[in-house]
């Protein structure tokens, strides 16, 4: 991983990173990649209350505040060199579908939080877009074709969610076009991995599999309810290609201001991700489908031919490898959990 590290080659290492979302699954990883290379003035901030978090790295400053309110956003970005947006109401499509204005609402947050990394002095700012952006008429098949950065427009972005992230991406592009501070615009494709969000609503597909495939084993009711049909198709990144890929992102100079993708461009069924699943926790499920259940669109694939252009890099871990990881984490919260031991879903 070594030769991919941007920051550390960029920043000072007392230079200030703040990080918004840092109580979430990707803030938090991301807090404590920037902890490990050295860096010593992070702030770390998020809504939740501190003992919600996923993650809370020793020696950072870890803030509660609400972001989408203007005046946290100067306080959290007072002194920052980096800003990092993480920060967002979301979760699986359980969630996007249903709380649609929830998820418009985060534009506060982006809006107040680049004003005031503007006005703060900031460097460079990041925003975590999402493949959700791109148009949804190219997404009716599985076996879709992959996405390209230009297919976000003629714009029809999922409901909600994804407006938000497309107009999001807007106001990035016009602060480095107007004011001149450096945006970075990464669209995520399906990040998945350890201290993130497995029950309760908003989990994603492979950590709620993970989590059903643990719960059927653990009470001998060896049956599995999926989502859809189970043909609908996603490609799937882990948390640490996404943390690489960020810094590389964001530290690059030829794309300031140019939404990039930014995930795996492995197609993959839910029904093959639940083989998956089934094969770490070594059994097989009688499968049971939930047609009426949010499912998104029908396919989705990031294609990577940009970013391996411009950066040469592109995810690399298998998907296997990944979910085996991830597994082995929700089974440890799983059995804590029942065990009676505080956990964070
Ligand atoms: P997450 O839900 O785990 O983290 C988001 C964090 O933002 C949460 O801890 C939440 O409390 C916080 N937050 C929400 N509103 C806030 C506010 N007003 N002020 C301060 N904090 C607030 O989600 P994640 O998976 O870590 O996603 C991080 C970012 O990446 C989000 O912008 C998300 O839209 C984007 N993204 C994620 C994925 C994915 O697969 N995980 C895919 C595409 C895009």
């Amino acid at each position: 991983m070594a030769d991919n590290l941007k920051a550390v080659s960029i920043l000072n290492k007392d230079d200030q990173i703040v990080i918004g979302g840092a109580g979430g699954f990707i803030g938090g990883a991301l807090t404590r990649y920037f902890h490990e290379q050295g860096f010593t003035d992070i702030r770390a901030v998020d809504k939740k209350p501190l003992s919600q978090w996923y993650q809370i790295v020793p020696g950072v400053e870890s803030l509660c505040l609400d972001l989408s309110d203007r005046w946290n956003c100067r306080r959290a970005c007072e002194g920052a060199v980096e800003v990092y947006n993480l920060a967002a109401d979301m979760g699986g499509m359980g969630f996007i579908e249903r709380f649609r204005i929830e998820c418009l609402r985060s534009v506060l947050i982006n809006t107040h939080m680049l004003e005031e990394a503007y006005l703060a002095g900031a460097r460079r700012y990041f925003f975590s877009s999402s493949a959700c952006a791109y148009n949804t008429d190219l997404q009716k098949d599985p076996n879709v074709r992959a996405l390209r950065e230009s297919d976000a427009y003629p714009a029809m972005a999922e409901r909600g969610y994804g407006w938000e992230k497309l107009f999001s991406e807007m106001v990035c592009r016009e602060y480095w076009a107007e004011r001149g501070l450096k945006t970075a615009i990464a669209r995520f494709h399906n990040v998945y991995g350890p201290y993130g969000t497995w029950d309760g609503g908003r989990e994603k597909a492979p950590a709620a599999i993970c989590r059903k495939v643990i719960e059927a084993k653990d009470s001998g009711n060896l049956e599995i309810e999926i989502w859809g049909d189970g043909h609908q198709t996603r490609s799937f990144m882990y948390i640490d290609d996404c943390l690489e890929g960020i810094d590389q992102i964001m530290h690059c100079e030829d794309l300031i201001a140019t939404p990039i993708n930014l995930g795996s461009d492995v197609l993959m069924s839910i029904n093959d991700l639940v083989s998956i699943a089934e094969r770490i926790g070594g059994v097989t499920l009688k499968r049971t489908y939930d047609l009426d259940a949010p499912t998104g669109v029908a396919g989705r694939n990031s294609d990577n031919t940009f970013i391996k252009k411009i950066l040469g890099w592109a995810p690399s871990l298998p998907l296997e490898e990944g979910m085996k990881r991830t597994y082995a984490w929700i089974e440890q919260q799983y059995i804590g959990r029942k065990a009676g031991r505080r956990t964070v879903s």
